[in-house]
């Protein structure tokens, strides 16, 4: 066998908080201009009560609400696919599998955390939703889970994205999202995910019926990704596989890092990877510090890897691996030892994801491929030394709405200079 399901009961029916298992204690958010750790009442005009819980929460286990999974029913639990083919082109005694995160809706993982969110935002009575997008693919999952619960959603989209990647903005008009290009003052720039999370924050802050939902680097979004590492777990079990050797994820604010890594985190033997762009290197080679969540600084300070938020990355084709920070948590980890981080040019990831294209037949996203050249030198490496080691990495999302990028690729107009 190449590919194994679980049956939809066994879906998850608890988040793994990964917070008791820090090697060191996690340290709390900032208040923007006190800077005296926030309280809950400081995140209260952006968030509903209980995503700030999950948001402090020490708790080790978080059950998932059964609304919550009859949606995720939809598409989950998602395969655990087996790259024999591409082992097989490697020459490698390595075995290495891929869980696919990119059967979802919005072809990505960030609809685990997309549903959660709206969920808890229209038992509190939320009636709209502003968001940032980078890419397209958090606002195209967000707007596919605002639909289930009947919430209204404006998406201010990185303004170079809104031209370039217009298939991303026309489904999350069809899922029923406004969106308009961000920063929405300066209509010559092309914007950041930090601007675009700025005018987001101001939108909602200026509204009563409004909150806002960020995609990635808070607790309870790593959290509602946890779903991804826990069903690989079972999964490899059915395979005949033990714990795997490492455990490989792109990282952009980490969260489909922490969904597939996290579970794996108490089992000492096991290796954490990190992969992130060369030309965005945040856990790399950014320092560790308090900083915004934002350009304009209206967020609360968290504690991460950062490359200062006034960091504006190149204009590389993973757009959604372009932030100047990093999750509180995954930092946490790598700062103690705990996870390894390691960054690539853009030309490798695209070597790569066509590699495995060519091979296991599916096309990873840009920032998915950033995994995947990871677990193919991993499985090089492996090939050196004769190494029978398992390797599962992350399949974040696919990247049939980023064939420009691939076009740019396979005619030679990529350059590593632009990542
Ligand atoms: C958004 C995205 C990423 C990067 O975001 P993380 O929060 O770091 O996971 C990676 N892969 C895909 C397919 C994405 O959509």
């Amino acid at each position: 066998m190449t590919r194994w399901t679980l049956p939809p009961e066994q879906i998850p029916s608890a988040w793994f908080n990964v917070v008791p298992h820090l090697p060191s204690p996690s340290q709390p958010p900032l208040h923007p201009g006190t800077r005296e750790p926030v309280g809950p009442d400081d995140l209260a005009p952006l968030f509903p009560m209980s995503l700030i819980e999950q948001e402090v929460s020490d708790e080790p286990w978080i059950d998932v609400p059964g609304e919550v999974l009859d949606i995720l029913k939809l598409w989950r639990p998602t395969p655990l696919q087996r790259a024999r083919r591409l082992e097989q082109a490697l020459g490698t005694p390595a075995r290495i599998y891929y869980k696919d995160e990119s059967v979802s809706p919005s072809g990505s993982h960030k609809t685990n955390t997309a549903v959660a969110q709206a969920f808890y935002n229209a038992g509190e009575g939320t009636k709209r939703l502003t968001t940032e997008t980078g890419a397209g693919q958090w606002g195209t999952a967000l707007a596919f889970a605002a639909a289930q619960f009947g919430l209204d959603l404006k998406v201010y989209m990185v303004r170079a994205s809104y031209g370039q990647k217009p298939y991303r903005r026309i489904a999350i008009e069809t899922w029923g999202g406004e969106v308009v290009p961000s920063p929405v003052d300066e209509p010559d720039q092309p914007g950041s995910l930090g601007s675009a999370i700025s005018d987001a924050v101001r939108d909602c802050v200026g509204r009563d019926d409004t909150h806002y939902a960020l995609g990635s680097v808070l607790n309870h979004v790593l959290l509602h990704q946890t779903v991804i590492g826990l069903e690989a777990r079972e999964q490899l079990g059915q395979a005949g596989e033990g714990l795997p050797d490492v455990v490989v994820g792109s990282c952009g604010g980490g969260s489909n890092l922490g969904g597939i890594t996290f579970p794996f985190v108490p089992d000492a033997g096991v290796r954490l990877v990190a992969v992130e762009p060369l030309s965005c290197p945040t856990l790399t080679q950014g320092r560790y510090d308090y900083d915004f969540g934002d350009v304009g600084g209206l967020t609360p300070l968290l504690p991460m890897y950062t490359l200062g938020h006034d960091f504006v990355p190149p204009s590389i084709h993973a757009g959604g691996l372009r932030y100047h920070g990093s999750s509180p948590l995954v930092s946490s980890l790598v700062k103690d030892g705990r996870m390894e981080a390691t960054a690539y040019p853009q030309g490798k990831v695209f070597e790569a994801a066509v590699r495995f294209a060519r091979t296991e037949g599916r096309i990873p996203a840009p920032e998915c491929g950033h995994a995947v050249a990871a677990a193919i030198d991993e499985a090089l490496a492996a090939k050196e030394t004769g190494a029978e080691k398992v390797i599962l990495f992350n399949f974040s999302g696919h990247g049939f709405l980023d064939l420009a990028a691939y076009d740019d690729h396979n005619h030679g107009r990529l350059t590593d200079e632009m990542g």
